[in-house]
């Protein structure tokens, strides 16, 4: 299988509710590997061009808002199918449809304010990667 990694990034809802360890927990449960992380406090110009795929859809205005309004924890994870594993750990976009267990079923409270973003595709991820942590290569975790 092939190692992967990904962006997870724990939004400003979840780090307000002080559940940062909690959430690394379930990737290091999950066998995924911090391998970088920072946490930062968005400008409007980084939240927009971060989700600037979404900036027809009605929500952007209120996503940007959002993201933009307390610091944002950012971490590369890295391990076998990484996308598809934290992915699987964040759960459904709408809390509301997330299975239990899952990091937005128990730390969610809205499709608004949904605790954690996780990179879609490879592709999307090492865009991802280099939009925070740039291009330089990241400390590799060979044990
Ligand atoms: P995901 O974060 O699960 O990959 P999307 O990429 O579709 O979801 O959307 C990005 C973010 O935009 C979501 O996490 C959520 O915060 C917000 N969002 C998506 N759809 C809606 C919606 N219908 N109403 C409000 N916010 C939304
Ligand atoms: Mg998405």
């Amino acid at each position: 299988m092939a190692i992967e990694q990904t962006i997870s990034i724990i939004k400003p809802d979840a780090v307000a509710k002080n559940v940062i360890g909690q959430i690394y927990s379930r990737f290091e449960n999950a066998g995924l590997k911090i391998v970088a992380a920072k946490m930062v406090h968005l400008s409007q110009e980084r939240a927009e061009g971060f989700y600037a795929v979404h900036k027809e859809r009605p929500f952007f205005g209120d996503l940007v808002a959002f993201m933009t309004s307390g610091p944002v924890m950012v971490q590369v994870l890295e391990g076998e199918n990484a996308v598809t594993k934290n992915r699987e750990l964040m759960g459904a976009t709408n809390p509301k449809n997330a299975d239990a267990g899952t990091i937005r079923a128990d730390f969610a409270d809205s499709i608004d304010e949904n605790a954690v973003h996780g990179s879609d595709s490879a592709e999307n991820a090492a865009i991802e990667i280099a939009y925070f942590f740039g291009t330089d290569g990241l400390c590799p975790r060979t044990r």
